[in-house]
Parts: structure tokens; sequence; C-alpha cells
């Protein structure tokens, strides 16, 4: 039995994808493969929303370490940051920070808590210089409202700092128009390719604050080397060369299917599709504001954890499980990669399987 993966990523690749690796690949300290990297950036930051020239860079390495880089590189002991913080990402922008040695307060969220302006409004004029968010909050669920966080940065004129690891792609995101100073994202998620290739894009200011500050603790993570060699399509370091030739595949796949739009309503079918029988069969889903790219279900009278085993190991079905005290509470579907509704349906009907398996098992122990 095949496979069928709704996780959040790595996700399961397209056949165009995997068929990237039939062509030549060009050895990457030529012009042409300079060319490549540097039309695929140009079209990634339109699709993100940052059009400045040689404003994108990308390290290899996963998500983490554009985040970690992000904070070595754009942020300097004068700093004062803010981070919500309303799960395993949030709290990951905290530990990098403290671990870094930067000042920082942070937001912190019951996991099924809405951030609201009441929130935000205790920390206006506060002498913040920096915003942090997961824009989705991946390990709950939770989208967070980005005009919200924009009016609040822009009012305390504070630097604002997104990830959009788990929001690129699903959801609509707009880096000029929100005034976004620093996007992160990485391969894995809604660009379906392959883990290893971080991405981050920078505003204008941001650039300037990179050139002033000094150089980071990291000689492979340093911006201004990154910045430098991108003029040419080039990197410091070996770039993960094949992601980049699967990125180029997928942008013109993008277009071909119809640009992004196109992409984000297919996402945002196969989510609503989701919900729409989810809801039928009686699934309960959290009421927080929800990405397109995941939906989180709520178990309270058996263990979510048990039904995630019963699928992966009966039908070969992979659902996010929760870390830490939601183990049990919350299991997550996956809306991006190469599923169809037909799989949707597949995936439906072997979760009510699991979970009459699962209640049926806890009948015989008691
Ligand atoms: C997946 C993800 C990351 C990156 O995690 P890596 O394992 O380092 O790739 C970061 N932020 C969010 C919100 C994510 O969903």
């Amino acid at each position: 039995m095949k496979n069928k993966q709704f996780i959040v990523g790595p996700v399961e690749l397209y056949q165009e994808t995997r068929d990237v690796y039939q062509k030549d690949f060009t050895y990457f300290r030529t012009p042409e493969f300079g060319e490549i990297v540097k039309s695929s950036l140009k079209k990634l930051g339109q699709l993100i929303g940052n059009t400045c020239p040689n404003s994108m860079i990308y390290l290899t390495a996963s998500g983490t370490a554009g985040m970690e880089a992000v904070v070595e590189n754009c942020t300097n002991k004068n700093d004062k940051c803010l981070v919500i913080n309303g799960g395993t990402f949030g709290r990951r922008f905290c530990e990098l920070l403290e671990y870094h040695n930067i000042k920082f307060s942070s937001i912190d969220l019951e996991w099924n808590e809405p951030l609201t302006k009441m929130h935000l409004e205790k920390y206006t004029n506060k002498g913040y210089t920096m915003l942090f968010v997961n824009l989705h909050e991946t390990s709950t669920g939770q989208l967070y409202d980005i005009e919200m966080l924009s009016n609040f940065a822009k009012e305390n004129n504070l630097l604002l700092v997104v990830d959009a690891i788990s929001t690129f792609l699903a959801d609509n995101y707009d880096m000029n128009k929100y005034g976004i100073d620093i996007t992160i994202i990485s391969s894995q998620k809604g660009l379906c390719l392959s883990p290893g290739i971080s991405f981050v894009s920078f505003s204008t200011r941001m650039l300037e604050k990179i050139k002033n500050n000094a150089i980071p603790a990291s000689m492979y993570f340093d911006f201004k080397d990154y910045l430098k060699n991108i003029e040419r399509g080039q990197t410091p370091y070996t770039p993960a060369v094949c992601i980049m030739y699967e990125l180029q595949d997928m942008l013109e796949l993008i277009e071909k299917e119809g640009g992004i739009e196109a992409r984000l309503d297919f996402i945002k079918a196969k989510c609503e599709y989701f919900r729409k029988k989810a809801a039928e069969i009686g699934f309960k889903i959290p009421d927080y504001p929800l990405s397109n790219m995941l939906t989180p279900i709520i178990f309270e009278d058996i263990s979510a954890y048990d039904v995630i085993q019963v699928l992966k190991d009966k039908y070969n079905i992979f659902v996010n499980p929760c870390g830490g005290k939601l183990a049990d509470v919350l299991l997550r579907v996956s809306h991006i990669g190469n599923t169809s509704i037909a799989d949707i349906d597949d995936l439906i009907e072997k979760m009510q399987l699991a979970i009459k398996e699962v209640k049926e098992a806890q009948c015989v122990k008691q």
C-alpha cells in the first residue's frame, strides 16, 4: 500500500518535481546556474509581494536555520523585541533570542486562545523595536491577523519579522502591502519541494540595518556575504542545487496552472471540502482563526495520538500529532502537497474506521 501524507511537511511531492531528477544539472558556479537562481528568486519575490531586486537570499538549511540566521543578522544589542508565542514555533523565536542574548518579551497564548488587539495594546509605546511572529502557528493551526499585526507594528515603528513558512502558498500573503520587513519561508511546506532550503526576503530598511550591523556570530550564515553573492545568483557555499532545480520547475508549474491565485484556490477547495465533511460526521474543529493549510481536530473522549497510530500502522496514512500536553487532544490534517479530493474522501473514511477501532480497544480495557 502506498503511503498517503497529510502532514505539514515535507509534503508529498508532485510527480513533476520527481521528474526534475531526469534532467541534467549545471555546475553551480556557472553564470547559467546563477541566471536560474536569479530568475527563480525574482518570481518567488513576486509571489510574496517583494519585487525589490536582490532582496532575497536562500540558505541550504531548514526553516529554523532561517529563523536563527535572522536573529543573528537582523537584531542587535539595542533591540527590544516582542514575540507572539502561541505554540512550538513562537517558543522557538523566544529560545533563539534568548540564546543570542537579545532582549525580548513574549505574548504567551494558551493553545486555544486567539490573539487579539488587547494582547498587543499592553506593549504600545514601551520602547520595543521589533515584532516577531509565526503568522501561521503550525503547532496549533492558529492564523494570526496580519492586518492587526501590521497596524500595530506601524503605529509603534517596529520592524516586522514574519515566519511565513506554513502560510505561504496556502493563504494570501503580501509583504509590501503589510509593510513586512522580513519574510522567512522554506522549501518543504507550501512550495512542496524537498526539505533543505530556506528563503529570506528583506525590506529596504532591513537591508540597511543588516549593512550597519556587526558581523554575526556564525560565519556560515553571514547575510552580508549572501547578499553580495546573490547579485550574481550565487551563494558563498555549495547550495542544495537539486532543490533549486525543483524550485525552477515548481514556479513554472504554478504559472502554467494559472498563477498563485489558482494554487491558493486549489488549497482552499481541499481545505473547505475536508472541513465540510469533518463537520458532517461531527469532528470538532477549534474556533480560533485557521489557515487553509491545516485543519486541527479536537479529541475529547479518545486519544488523538492513538488514532494517528492506527492510521499509520493499518492504513499507511500520515497525519500530524501534536507535542506535549496536546498529544492526546489534537491531530492536524494538512491540505498542502500532492493530495486530491479523492484522497480526502479516503482519509475521512479511514479516520472513522481508526476512531472506531480506538474506541473498541478502550471498551475492552475498561
Ligand atoms: C515547519 C516550520 C518551521 C521550520 O521548521 P524546520 O523543521 O526547521 O524546517 C518554522 N516555522 C514554522 C511556522 C513551521 O511550520
